[in-house]
């Protein structure tokens, strides 16, 4: 009996010293709860106030977590609303122009929302793969789109112009918005020959180390621009300056309503190698649904402006239909 009464003041010992203690945190609890209301009321309480007792910091995180969130649902409100502005300046160009690639009308608010909805998915790889770089058209059609980057300038944009102009040829003008805002004039030559005015960002710089608030911006200043001198819409495409991105870059590009369109066939014209060896470089690279990578400006480019007339013959010869960016894509 002894043994048990021992056994039951070890066992009620910790529970009644427990209950105080719980009483006594209780009480606690309430005075604390007290001076939060007091604060509250006085409307001292600020994020800046330095935070001491449990109960505080515990109320500061939470109200912390809850700006977080409105936080969070402002920002998916933003890119959800971007998205369908995208998505909205695309459709737009499809049914005006008709020659938006079928894989791209897919509306990015949906893409957008499968990404927010469940990362691993993503990294269990069940997203649908996307296009996020065209290098070429369709392998199958006997079409080659010529383009040329950099430009505008005054001296060798007419030449390429004419040549173009004499041979019946359509292409691609991947245009610097800076060079556009100089050269305005011929920006609208280009669109009125019937060429696609696309977007070569606004100061050709890396864009590699651009956060991706800036490469927006260098894209979109381009392409507003673009637009106020030919008086209406441009085309989706974009060039990267020397062709790079990073992936995740190429990935918001694309949300944005943009179409990353890179080459297949690099000419080197700006190496300063000849006209025959530019046209060498075709000859070696093109295939069906090929991009040929050419520069219209940005340095001397009198040996693209020789090489532009044989380039077309050889290719024309092959029987190659010469035409732009947006119909090899199609
Ligand atoms: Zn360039």
């Amino acid at each position: 009996m002894k043994w048990l009464k021992i056994t039951g003041a070890m066992l009620l010992t910790p529970a009644l010293l427990y209950g105080c203690q719980t009483e006594q945190i209780q009480r606690q609890v309430e005075i604390q709860a007290d001076e939060v209301k007091k604060k509250e009321a006085s409307t001292v309480v600020g994020q800046e106030e330095k935070v001491s007792s449990p109960l505080l910091k515990e109320e500061a995180r939470i109200t912390e977590e809850r700006n977080e969130q409105v936080e969070a649902a402002k920002v998916a409100e933003k890119t959800q609303q971007e998205a369908i502005e995208a998505k909205e300046k695309r459709n737009k160009l499809a049914s005006k122009e008709k020659t938006t690639p079928a894989e791209e009308q897919k509306p990015p608010a949906t893409d957008v929302k499968e990404e927010a909805t469940n990362q691993n998915q993503q990294e269990e790889g069940q997203k649908p793969k996307k296009t996020l770089i065209h290098y070429n058209g369709h392998s199958e059609q006997m079409e080659v789109a010529l383009t040329f980057d950099d430009g505008p300038d005054e001296i060798y944009t007419p030449q390429i112009l004419k040549i173009l102009r004499d041979n019946g040829v359509r292409a691609t003008f991947y245009i610097v918005g800076s060079e556009a805002r100089r050269h305005p004039e011929m920006v609208k030559l280009i669109k009125a020959e019937g060429h696609v005015i696309a977007n070569h960002s606004w100061n050709h710089t890396d864009f590699r180390k651009l956060s991706n608030e800036q490469l927006l911006k260098q894209i979109k200043k381009t392409d507003k621009l673009l637009q106020e001198i030919v008086g209406g819409e441009v085309s989706p495409y974009f060039r990267p300056p020397y062709g790079a991105l990073r992936p995740e870059q190429a990935e918001v590009i694309r949300q944005h309503g943009y179409i990353v369109t890179n080459w297949s066939v690099d000419t080197r014209d700006w190496s300063g190698i000849s006209s025959n060896q530019i046209v060498q470089k075709v000859r070696e690279q093109t295939a069906p649904g090929g991009i040929v990578l050419q520069h219209f400006a940005g340095g001397d480019r009198s040996a693209t402006v020789r090489a532009l007339p044989e380039i077309i013959s050889y290719l024309q010869e092959k029987g190659y239909n010469l035409t732009t960016v947006e119909e090899v894509l199609r």
